[in-house]
């Protein structure tokens, strides 16, 4: 009798017996070469998704791996614990925030535990608590001293719905909170920032060294920083002689401005209409534009919208003067604020010309000419020849791009310049469920650093939310009633907590010495375990998560702490888990709980089935049917062990003849090329194809005990093979099954299974050679030969030649690997 499959005793067992014996507990080992495999720590918002089960069973196949080929591993988890969502549970739920939280990673820790993942979890760290959230207001710090973090009035992104300011980065390209989709609006606030854009150099420079990243993810990264080649010009105020500088990437239409612009929120504006009959029209135009987005401004269909402030500047290159308007489509964000008009080589340029009558001249003429500025109906933006551009008259715009500059810089009218479309990155926002910010304010010294031994400041977690979910931080004098750390006179601290962004971009340094209280990271450990060699985690974070990462990086080595510049070596996005071709949600009714097929069909059959599905990189869609056909298939290999190899299962069969015959050939042969195939497969993160290779074995096994006594070394060296190769899938039956055939130690700490090439090699089979459907040959080819080459060897053999007579065939019909029919 075989016993029954019975996996929650099983898994339950192992759970209890890997944790009691610490056997994911990563040492550095001098002696050996190290992984650091990494998966994107989960935001506990409640038990694990489908997601978390995805890219968390392709991290612990990979770090199973690199543990059986020779490598100290160091794969961790931890949570990114503060954030919105703990606080809008609470405003629904009446739940504290911190409760919620912790609440929450308990449901997903045990999940994680039930799913059998290798982490060591000593090192478990969650970034809402003290001991972390410290070391990120040092860093806090670190940047302050390094004038890396700066408070600026600046126009934010104000989401009314989350009551906080959001960085750029959060707001979706059509308007909307990356949080809740509430369209966002405007605000003049001042914030905390750090300097990212004194990196952005860096940033895409070192992009050349991560050669292991996928391509998509370094396109995205490159297009956000944005870098252009371009010229600055400065342009004379008529009123004033005041200098404005614009910048442009197009410097080859100087002379085609014909008016000039500056953002609404520009300084200069309220400056040059003071006092003036205009100052009430820019008031009026200021509130059609309030609440209106950035992205509603800048839309290209949205409605040219501006007014003139009575003023002109002087075009360096040719004297002329030009109207100055204010225009709802610029943004004082990007470059200075004010821009040259170019209408006859700007859409936007030419609607709002077309608005104000204001002129349009002609400077670029297309490549099949014709342009005429009386009749064009929209700008012209491709390439083509300098006209009406005095000495660059007739040259190709590209060529005059380096003249205009060399012009410029000559006369000391500006020059060449490099502009980025990156951002400072805002980092101050008005919640409460974050790490405070460690300033404090002085009337006599102002902004002061708490000092580093006063660390953390804490967030007093007996607070409940304010009105409407806001911040109780303000509210709270035995918060923000302090010392001045420098005079001792009364000071106030600053009551804004940091973006959780910045909890999550130095998390990775914390792993390697979790508990170090001297500072954020150990040395000897960083040095040992550093950089991650392996990331994993969702194409969602190709931007923020990774460029912030990135950013922090750089910082953490000019502050002398490591030696290298890139934090992720290697980086996998994997794709989402859908349900019927939608992503799982609540309000669709399309989520399925990874609990729920724990409970029933075991955490080895779910982190099968979902490595199953497909290639990592590509989306996969959920399905019942597959998920019980991993079931089926870890109850045959359960079966097929007891069944065929277990003491006393086949001693009734008649031994096969000898040790030569074909069958255990095939079946070493298989048993070996398995091994190179899982292997190869393993390291490619074909996971899909590794299991599917796992599965023929398999069914190798049973076809080889079927067909009469196996050869007993033969039928070991098959069934260990199995077992040990669907290890790092299911870890917890191949452990069992390890233990029943009387294995050593843990399968998990074998060395992984080595392979002779001579046996992998594909095996033969015996092709049919037919003419006129009459059998004439038999050849023997490898298995896996192409159709191609099939046609050719059997047209080439022997027998078939000599009934072809040399007359060319009719047709040639190809079975693969079976038979080859010629039809002459
Ligand atoms: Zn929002
Ligand atoms: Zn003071």
């Amino acid at each position: 009798m075989v016993p029954e499959y019975d996996h929650e005793a099983i898994e339950k067992k192992w759970i209890e017996l890997w944790e009691s014996e610490e056997s994911y507990r990563a040492v550095a080992d001098p002696s050996l070469p190290k992984k650091y495999v990494l998966v994107m720590f989960p935001y506990p918002s409640g038990p694990a998704h489908m997601g978390h089960v995805a890219n968390y069973s392709l991290g612990d196949v990979v770090a199973r791996y690199y543990r059986r080929t020779g490598y100290a591993v160091l794969h961790p988890m931890g949570y990114d614990a503060f954030g919105l969502p703990a606080e809008n549970a609470a405003i629904q739920g009446g739940i504290h925030p911190a409760e919620w939280t912790r609440r929450n990673i308990e449901l997903i820790r045990n999940d994680l535990k039930r799913l059998g993942y290798s982490y060591d979890w000593s090192r478990e760290i969650s970034t809402c608590e003290p001991e972390y959230y410290r070391w990120t207001q040092w860093f806090f710090l670190k940047m302050y001293e390094r004038g890396l973090a700066y408070k600026a009035d600046a126009a934010t992104n104000w989401c009314p719905s989350c009551s906080t300011v959001l960085a750029n980065e959060q707001v979706l390209p059509d308007g909307s909170c990356e949080r809740c989709g509430t369209l966002v609006a405007p605000r003049w606030l001042n914030q905390w920032f750090f300097r990212i854009t004194s990196y952005a150099e860096r940033l895409l420079e070192d992009m050349e060294d991560l050669e292991g990243w996928p391509e998509r993810v370094l396109t995205m990264q490159k297009n956000w920083i944005g870098k252009s080649r371009g010229a600055e010009v400065d342009f004379e105020l008529v009123s004033t002689g005041e200098k404005i500088r614009i910048y442009t990437t197009r410097p080859y239409t100087l002379y085609g401005v014909t008016f000039f612009l500056l953002a609404p929120e520009h300084p200069l504006v309220d400056r040059l209409v003071a006092g003036t009959e205009r100052e009430a029209e820019v008031k009026a135009f200021r509130e059609r534009m309030s609440g209106r987005t950035e992205f509603e401004r800048t839309a290209l269909e949205a409605e040219k919208d501006g007014v003139f402030l009575g003023d002109y500047v002087i075009n360096p290159l040719n004297g002329e003067k030009a109207p100055v308007y204010t225009a709802n489509f610029v943004l004082l964000e990007y470059g200075t604020g004010a821009v040259m008009a170019v209408p006859a080589h700007d859409q936007r340029d030419f609607e709002f010309a077309a608005r104000y009558g204001l002129p349009v001249r002609v400077v670029i003429e297309p490549p099949d000419g014709g342009l005429d500025s009386e009749t064009m109906t929209e700008a012209y933006e491709g390439p083509g020849t300098m006209v009406s551009s005095d000495r660059f008259t007739g040259m190709p715009n590209e060529g005059g791009k380096e003249a205009v500059c060399d012009h410029l810089e000559a006369n000391g009218w500006g020059g060449r310049a490099i502009n980025y479309r990156l951002r400072d990155w805002l980092v101050s926002r008005q919640r409460y469920w974050g790490a405070p910010i460690p300033i404090v304010y002085c009337d006599e010294c102002g902004a002061v650093p708490v000092p580093e031994e006063d660390l953390p400041v804490l967030l007093p977690e007996d607070l409940e939310l304010a009105e409407g979910g806001k911040s109780p931080l303000p509210l709270t004098p035995s918060f923000y009633e302090t010392e001045c750390p420098a005079c001792g006179g009364p000071a106030r601290r600053e009551t804004d907590t940091m973006d959780t962004f910045v909890d999550s971009s130095w998390y990775y340094f914390r792993y390697v010495s979790p508990r170090a209280d001297g500072g954020p990271l150990e040395h000897d450990e960083a040095r040992y375990w550093m950089p991650v060699d392996q990331y994993i985690g969702g194409i969602e974070h190709a931007i923020l998560h990774l460029l912030y990462s990135r950013f922090f990086t750089k910082v953490i080595r000019d502050l002398g702490l490591i030696d290298f510049s890139e934090p992720f070596s290697d980086l996998l996005c994997q794709g989402m888990v859908t349900k019927d071709g939608a992503k799982m949600s609540k309000s669709k009714g399309n989520v399925v709980t990874p609990g729920d097929y724990i409970d029933r069909l075991g955490a080895d059959t779910l982190r099968l089935y979902i490595l199953f599905m497909g290639p990592p990189e590509l989306g996969k869609d959920w399905s019942d049917q597959g998920v019980e056909g991993a079931h089926r298939f870890l109850g045959r290999l359960w079966r097929m062990v007891h069944e065929r190899y277990l003491p006393g299962a086949e001693d009734a069969q008649a031994p096969l003849e000898d040790q030569d015959a074909p069958a255990h050939r095939e079946m070493r042969s298989l048993t070996h090329r398995t091994i190179k195939n899982v292997t190869r497969d393993i390291e490619e993160f074909a996971f899909n194809t590794a299991v599917s290779f796992i599965m023929e074995l398999v069914n190798g096994i049973y076809h080889y005990t079927s067909e009469g006594r196996p050869d007993a070394a033969v039928l070991t060296e098959a069934v260990t093979a199995a077992i040990n190769l669907l290890a790092p899938f299911a870890p917890f039956m191949t452990e069992e099954l390890w233990q029943l055939i009387g294995g050593q130690g843990s399968v998990h700490a074998q060395p992984w299974p080595s392979f002779d090439e001579e046996l992998a090699r594909p095996r033969e089979v015996t092709l049919v050679v037919q003419v006129n459907g009459k059998v004439r040959d038999r050849i023997s080819v490898p298995a896996d030969i192409p159709e191609d080459e099939m046609k050719e060897r059997a047209l080439a053999c022997r027998n078939a030649r000599k009934y072809l007579e040399g007359r060319e065939p009719r047709k040639v019909i190809v079975v693969p690997g079976k038979l080859v029919n010629i039809v002459v």
